[in-house]
């Protein structure tokens, strides 16, 4: 039933859920209708709201977890009940580890026979499959229910630590029908979503005494600390005291990648040797080798500050000697004030140490990129994406793959924060096109997704998406004819090829062109730089099959020691 057919004096279930997100400041869903969801994006489309319908679950949840990521609003995805919930749902569990803010919204069969396992049509239990895969979740059963239901899913997602939340809306909750002043009444438009926390006193003067003792100090930001907006006073912290940086991936560019203090170029030396780490929004996780063994240097060696949110995250690998627990910017900002203004910059033999590391390294680098084999490899296409990244420095980055992943971001700078969107703590692929298109959708700037060729595979269908909307999105697929590499062969000897090889020679850029986009194939980067420009400049969605030499990956990129063969023979 709808407004058109119903008492003005009425409100349904669908427009009592849309009213409530429209409370809430939310103004864009990412989803695909179907039964029963079908009719609640045609009447939030119609009620004012922007709904981007995808081709796959999997993708529209990605793209609300980016857009949770880059607004700080959960992103809403919605989905159809059993496969599309279950689509969805590896989206929210990536969220809800990559701690960015969603919501994922489900239509759900009749609970009266899911319950009994009377074969409904798509049955399921889906909120008890989800709780375990999310920060938290619950189901709406009465239409005068629905406001607390997204109020506590937009809490649940926001406070604290952000993450994903399931909320399941069974069939027959849109077609209730309530009192529409009731219904209007019962909505609730949530206060302070995020609450400050701030950090006690003692632990800001604990982690203060830490640092000032320090002899060769290291900041080490996560996208924790980019996720916190808290960029102007994250960059006073770091400037004022002058101590070395190191960005986590998708913190790139909330210092420009560019700035003297940062350490990326000498990353193995400063990790190796640095006596006091203070993470701000990172944990050491695998991704920074738990905090221990070589890379960190001489065992027992080291002290770590942390800054997080999270109570529990505190020496969940090792021992962390001064925990500040709050708000990231709350938390730099007490750090600020309790450095009053005669604070000494971190010791010169270290900072002249690492900046002899960098120059070393950067010189070599600048050789490798300056090269211009033929066909391609990594280096000399990113050198030229590097420069068009440079050229325009508010444009969204995407990135996926193995080789494709390592090389961008160790090879494209970024200059301003949040521009940087990529696999996250599971190191996934399948992030691509649902993430460029958030990025698109929300920020209105120019994206650059740059796609391993079996990364792209995964999102590969949301080409259609993107030209659907017209966004302004550049894709580059690096195309090496396989996984890893395209030379791998059949041990058997049989007419298969090998598990990790493609097609030979695709063609990428005629998907593009199938959907009324732009295709390119280009093999030098010359074609690749005249393409992204031109892209960028006509705000076309753009597809260039950049070809890569097969040979030139290796296995799993950087991370070929988590292979069990690999790890075996250590
Ligand atoms: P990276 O992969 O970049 O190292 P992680 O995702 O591992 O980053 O870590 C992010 C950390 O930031 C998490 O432990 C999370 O609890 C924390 N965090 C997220 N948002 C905030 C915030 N607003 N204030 C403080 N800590 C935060």
């Amino acid at each position: 039933m709808t407004n058109e057919t119903q008492s003005p004096a009425l409100t349904d279930g669908f427009h009592l859920l849309i009213d409530a997100l429209k409370l809430n400041g939310i103004d864009t869903i990412f989803g695909l209708p179907g039964i029963p969801i079908t009719d609640l994006t045609r009447m939030a489309q119609g009620e004012g709201l922007r709904v981007i319908s995808f081709r796959h679950e999997q993708h529209a949840g990605n793209a609300a977890a980016a857009a949770g990521f880059l607004t700080q609003k959960p992103g809403i995805c919605l989905t159809v009940s059993a496969p599309g919930f279950l689509n969805g749902l590896t989206s929210l569990a990536n969220a809800t580890t990559n701690c960015f803010p969603m919501i994922l919204i489900s239509g759900s069969s009749e609970r009266e026979i899911v319950d009994l396992q009377q074969g409904d049509y798509e049955e399921m239990d889906q909120l008890a499959i989800a709780k375990p895969l999310c920060k938290a979740a619950f189901r709406v059963l009465h239409a005068q229910d629905i406001g607390v239901g997204i109020a506590r899913a937009i809490r649940a997602a926001l406070s604290g630590r952000p993450g994903g939340v399931y909320l399941d809306l069974p069939a027959k909750l849109f077609g209730q029908t309530m009192d529409a002043e009731a219904g209007k009444k019962s909505l609730i438009k949530v206060v302070d979503a995020a609450p400050r926390q701030i950090p006690a006193p003692d632990s800001v003067q604990r982690a203060l005494n830490l640092l000032k003792g320090a002899k060769r100090p290291l900041i080490l930001l996560g996208k924790g600390a980019a996720y916190a907006q808290a960029d102007a006073d994250i960059r006073a912290l770091v400037e004022k005291t002058g101590i070395p940086y190191l960005p986590m991936s998708m913190a790139k560019g909330l210092l420009p990648d560019t700035h003297e203090q940062s350490a990326s170029a000498a990353r193995s030396y400063v990790l190796a040797e640095a006596d006091v780490v203070m993470l701000v929004g990172a944990r050491l996780n695998w991704l920074l080798s738990h905090g221990k063994g070589k890379t960190w240097g001489a065992p027992n060696a080291k002290q770590f500050i942390q800054i997080d949110i999270a109570p529990t995250e505190i020496d969940s690998n090792v021992a962390i000697a001064a925990p500040v627990i709050g708000d990231i910017g709350s938390c730099v900002s007490a750090l600020l004030a309790g450095m009053g203004s005669n604070w000494a910059k971190a010791p010169a033999d270290w900072t002249g140490a690492i900046a002899d590391r960098k120059d070393k390294n950067q010189a070599k680098m600048a050789i490798t990129l300056a090269l211009n084999p033929s066909p391609m490899n990594y280096h000399s296409a990113l050198s030229a994406i590097r420069d068009i990244v440079k050229a325009h420095p508010d444009a969204m980055l995407v990135n996926e793959g193995a080789n494709t992943l390592d090389f961008t971001r160790s090879i494209v700078d970024m200059y301003q924060p949040r521009k940087r969107l990529d696999v996250g703590t599971w190191g996934i692929m399948g992030i691509g096109m649902g993430f460029s298109v958030a990025a698109a959708v929300i920020t209105g700037k120019p994206v650059i997704a740059i796609e391993g060729d079996s990364a792209f595979g995964f999102s590969g269908m949301e080409v259609e998406t993107i030209c659907r909307y017209n966004l302004p999105i550049c894709v580059v697929v690096f195309n090496n004819n396989g996984v890893y590499k395209g030379t791998d062969v059949n041990a058997s000897g049989g007419t298969d090829v090998a598990p990790t090889v493609f097609v030979k020679g695709a063609r990428y850029d005629k998907i593009m062109e199938a959907f009324g986009g732009v295709g390119v194939h280009a093999t030098t980067p010359a074609e690749l730089t005249q393409a992204m420009n031109e892209a960028i400049a006509s705000g076309k969605p753009t597809l260039i099959n950049a070809v890569i030499d097969e040979t030139a990956g290796t296995e799993s990129g950087r991370i070929t020691s988590l292979n069990p063969k690999t790890a075996a023979k250590k």
